[in-house]
């Protein structure tokens, strides 16, 4: 499968090697060339998840080519297979992905059961299995350099430690991210990751990324790659739980609410939709940074300051990988897209009546207040017994607001209460706890480097700190 950028003046890639560097060279995002159609949906009933997972990926996969060249797929069926299985056995729950019931015609996701506890784990998990495989097959080293709003950061780590030819350095703002979240990035031992505090906000880290990633010369002597939600590799990951929900609910058709902030959980649901799941709708959750509900009902992209929320993990001021959705909705036209990301270097754009239309068309949108996400925690406490987590929160609260008769509703629950206790304790007067393989995580030493909010530091650090 060939993979072009949002730009269009990068190189096409296959889909190793749009894995393997992450942020296009033109500061774009790679997206397929044309989207497969999924073949066999009323046999995925009943399927494990691995095997649901195989059919899903597998497509994506395919095709490699050097200097023009097929070389036949990235990874053969065996490798494939075996990745996925070492991948989600670290998930502590046989659905994987359970699907559970909150009210009538209303199910909850849960994407929690992963070693950190949020949905970040069911791609970092897989994709650090298929970059093991990679970089062993071609002896190439190279160093992951990510930014984090809290679990994205957390997850990597888990994945990535211990994995050969790899060094991982993980940014996050300072002061920003729950006790649990920067525990689990500061606590694992293995030399080959790093856990950097950086002065600022989660889109300072990302700024940062971006130079990182936009300074060629740098990004070829320590072969930089990145495994943000902007990673293709990732967004096909995050396609596999819509094929499973909807085999569940008998391949009807259903609505789903993804509490947002970057746009990869929610944007790998409209690549499923387009391979012809029967999704209606997409509902954007998002909490008071709301970029993307004002986006989509008002047509107007545009930043503002980041207010600290209860749900971090949405708390972000650009969306990324929304920029995909764009470029779809402007029919794949490069300069089209060239020419917003510069009017949003100057603050915003507006999205053309055309591309508004095609956006409305697939997605919804809705905002939820912080005193609102307590509440819903607490209500859905008192009614379902389920504890959930503020992103998730904010995600029922939105899709309560959408539930149509005869249509389900799934509501993506993206996170453990556990890793956000304070917020849940604060909701319902129980503070909840740590499942049992994460308990002394509050015993083990720290390990962290403060950084300034600065990329020549950044990069000096960088290259002092590799192993490799
Ligand atoms: C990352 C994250 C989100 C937002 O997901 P995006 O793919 O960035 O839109 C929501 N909730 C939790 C708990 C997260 O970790």
């Amino acid at each position: 499968m060939r993979y072009v950028s949002t730009r269009g003046q990068a190189p096409v890639l296959d889909f190793e090697q749009a894995m393997l560097s992450g942020l296009a060279r033109d500061g774009g995002l790679y997206l397929p060339e044309t989207i497969p159609v999924f073949e066999g949906l009323s046999d995925l009933d009943g399927m494990t998840y691995e095997e649901v997972a195989f059919r899903v990926v597998r497509p994506f996969t395919g095709d490699s080519f050097s200097n023009d060249e097929l070389r036949g797929d990235s990874f053969s069926n065996d490798e494939l297979r075996g990745a996925i299985d070492r991948a989600y056995a670290r998930i502590s729950h046989d659905a994987r992905a359970p699907l559970v019931q909150l009210a009538p015609g209303h199910h909850l996701l849960e994407l929690f059961h992963g070693p950190t506890l949020a949905f970040k784990d069911f791609a970092m998990q897989l994709i650090a299995q298929l970059f093991q495989i990679a970089l062993t097959r071609s002896g190439q080293r190279i160093t992951i350099v990510g930014a984090t709003s809290g679990d994205t950061g957390s997850a990597a780590i888990e994945a990535f430690r211990g994995i050969d030819n790899v060094d991982v350095f993980i940014m996050y703002p300072h002061g920003r991210v729950s006790d649990v979240q920067r525990r689990q990035m500061t606590t694992p031992p293995a030399a080959n990751v790093h856990a950097l505090a950086v002065t600022g906000h989660f889109d300072d880290c990302q700024a940062r990324l971006k130079d990182l990633f936009n300074d060629h010369g740098f990004r070829d002597s320590v072969g930089l790659a990145g495994v943000n939600s902007i990673n293709w590799a990732r967004v096909v990951a995050q396609i596999v739980y819509y094929f499973t929900a909807c085999a569940s609910l008998g391949m009807r058709q259903t609505d789903f609410c993804v509490p947002t902030g970057n746009f990869g959980d929610i944007f790998a649901g409209s690549i499923a939709r387009r391979m012809g799941l029967p999704i209606r709708r997409l509902i954007v959750a998002t909490n008071q940074n709301d970029i993307l509900h004002r986006a989509l009902t008002q047509g107007e992209y545009r930043t503002d300051r980041v207010e600290p929320s209860i749900s971090p993990s949405m708390d972000i001021q650009v969306s990324s990988n929304f920029e995909r959705a764009l470029f779809l909705a402007y029919d794949r036209d490069a300069g089209a897209i060239r020419q917003l990301m510069d009017e949003l270097k100057q603050g915003g754009f507006t999205i053309s009546q055309g591309a508004l239309e095609v956006l409305r068309e697939e997605f919804r949108s809705g905002r939820v207040s912080e005193e609102e996400t307590l509440e819903t925690i607490r209500d859905m406490r008192d009614r379902t017994g389920e504890v959930l987590c503020p992103h998730s929160a904010v995600g029922v609260a939105v899709a309560q607001r959408h539930i149509e008769p005869g249509v389900p509703m799934v509501t993506l629950a993206t996170a453990h209460p556990a890793k956000f206790p304070d917020a849940v304790e604060r909701a319902t007067g129980i503070r909840p706890a740590l499942p049992p393989h994460m308990a002394d995580l509050f015993d083990l030493p720290e390990r962290v480097t403060r950084v300034e909010n600065d990329v020549e530091a950044l990069k000096s650090l960088i290259l002092d700190r590799r192993t490799n």
